[in-house]
């Protein structure tokens, strides 16, 4: 990463400002300054240190987001509001992105991070991760309903679902609360799950992902870093 830039993103003012400071022989990169603004530096590598003050320099960032209906997952978007226009915007030097995706009437837990590695483990099929949502569907939720998810179901465009865990938490002849369970992320695989047995979801929130859940003090919409140990189980 060029120097200046570096220095721009840890804080240290503008990328004009910080031209100057390096130009002025504050910087020092392994115990020799360096004037050169265009530098290339390795931040994870080498020791910079700017005005006798090491930077310490973090270059993954993981957010738990508890995504609100209303917003897509995404980093862009022409017409609507996207998840990382919730982050502060301390966050934009990371250039995070939402591992996997939730609908955009979905609610819940949302990971995002620019760990490509991480995001490429939790969302490939091979690992089989665990994803945890509740759900209101528009019907009663049946013991059949149960088994038939266990056993896979097909969906309308012909593939069968993996195994997937069922709980009947609130049940009424109009409609039921239930806690489902996949280990895969097919494009609405919820809601076409349900459509396969002639139901319909009508709310969906996601509580959990691998080892992580959603942390209940976060209001929608709110976001944190991971703790070192909710990220230490996931990585
Ligand atoms: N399944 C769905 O149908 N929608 C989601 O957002 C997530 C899983």
């Amino acid at each position: 990463m060029r120097l200046d830039k570096l220095l721009a993103n840890e804080g240290f003012g503008s990328r004009k400002d910080v031209k100057k400071l390096i130009k002025k022989g504050a910087v020092t990169i392994d115990e020799a300054v360096i004037k050169d603004v265009s530098y290339h530096v390795d931040p994870t590598t080498s020791d910079v240190i700017v005005s006798g003050v090491p930077i310490i320099y973090q270059q993954y960032a993981y957010i738990m987001l508890h995504k609100p209906q209303g917003v897509i997952s995404a980093t862009e978007d022409d017409r609507h509001e996207v998840v990382t226009d919730l982050l502060d915007p301390y966050y934009d030097k990371f250039h995070l992105f939402p591992v996997g995706r939730l609908d955009r009437d979905t609610e819940g837990l949302l990971l995002l991070t620019n760990d490509g590695q991480l995001a490429h483990r939790l969302t490939s099929p091979k690992h089989k991760v665990d994803k945890q949502y509740e759900a209101i569907i528009n019907a009663e939720v049946t013991e059949d309903d149960v088994r038939k998810f266990q056993a896979g179901v097909t969906l309308d465009d012909g593939y069968v679902t993996k195994p997937a865990h069922l709980d009947i938490a609130e049940q009424s002849e109009y409609e039921s609360k239930v806690y489902i369970t996949i280990t895969e992320g097919k494009y609405h695989q919820i809601k076409r799950m349900f459509q396969a047995v002639d139901k319909e979801v009508v709310y969906l929130k996601r509580l959990a992902m691998g080892s992580l859940t959603l942390d209940d003090e976060l209001a929608l919409g709110e976001a944190r870093e991971l703790t070192d140990v909710e990220l230490n189980q996931l990585l």
